[in-house]
């Protein structure tokens, strides 16, 4: 390794600590969070092909319960989207059961369990991935990002685009006293409103770090009523469907003019 490397490889090192930082304070120094996170071990790889975006996973070892979470890093990528990256992996650790005793869609629409995500499927049988996880995952880590000093808006704008975070938008803001996360300061804020003299908090997130999607479904029908979330979703599957077939359209269309 050269010297240059190594410095770059320290750099980042402060980037991953800082963006952990970031969500300690987010969450209050939620100790499941925080507990998780002293379990977590990250691995730095620099990426050999230049041309390609930074990209990372999350591992669980079951036994120790432990998380490894492996960064391949292009230092060509800008430090925002770098940290945004970053962010995503750490989303994970709030997914991720210590026990596997509940997980967060723990009861599916179709009846299905052990799915982390919601999935569904276009009229012709084929799946469309939503993940729900996923979604989330980027929806905070560009809340943290967002948050943090040196955060360059117009990467975060793109990155917004490209990942139709409206659509936990959407969900964020469809839960009563529905303030979206991005208004907030704090993921699982708690605080005292002098006006409606009451306690409210990000029932959310709090659902998300309970590990109960379960709770997310019930309360979502218990203020918007029965039924509703099953309508919730089909409103979901028609924007999905039509976004699919949107892009056969333009398809064909390409084929067509291929063919003239
Ligand atoms: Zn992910």
């Amino acid at each position: 390794m050269t010297i240059e490397n190594d410095t770059y490889m320290k750099e980042l090192t402060r980037l991953i600590k800082k963006v952990a930082k970031e969500y300690k304070e987010r969450l209050h120094s939620n100790l499941i969070f925080n507990e998780k996170l002293s379990k977590t071990h990250c691995e730095i790889k620099l990426k050999e092909d230049r041309l390609k975006t930074s990209n990372a996973y999350i591992l669980r070892n079951k036994l120790k319960n432990e998380y490894l979470i492996h960064f391949d890093i292009n230092p060509m990528d800008s430090e925002t989207l770098i940290a945004i990256i970053i962010a995503h992996e750490f989303a994970h650790l709030l997914f991720k059961n210590h026990n596997d005793l509940m997980k967060i869609s723990d009861l599916g629409l179709d009846g299905s369990t052990g799915y982390t995500a919601i999935i569904r499927r276009l009229p012709n049988g084929d799946k469309y991935g939503v993940e729900l996880e996923e979604l989330l995952c980027n929806y905070l880590a560009y809340f943290i990002v967002s948050k943090m000093e040196f955060s360059d808006e117009k990467v975060l704008k793109k990155f917004w685009n490209s990942h139709n975070l409206y659509i936990a938008d959407i969900l964020q803001n469809s839960f009563g006293g529905g303030k979206s996360l991005l208004e907030c300061e704090y993921i699982d804020e708690y605080y005292y409103s002098k006006k409606d003299r009451k306690i409210e908090y990000n029932y959310f997130w709090n659902c998300i770090l309970m590990f109960s999607f379960h709770n997310v479904m019930m309360h979502f029908e218990r203020i918007m009523g029965k039924q509703t979330f099953q309508k919730f979703c089909d409103l979901f599957d028609q924007k999905n469907i039509s976004e699919a077939e949107e892009t056969l359209l333009l398809f064909r269309e390409k084929k067509e003019k291929i063919r003239v």
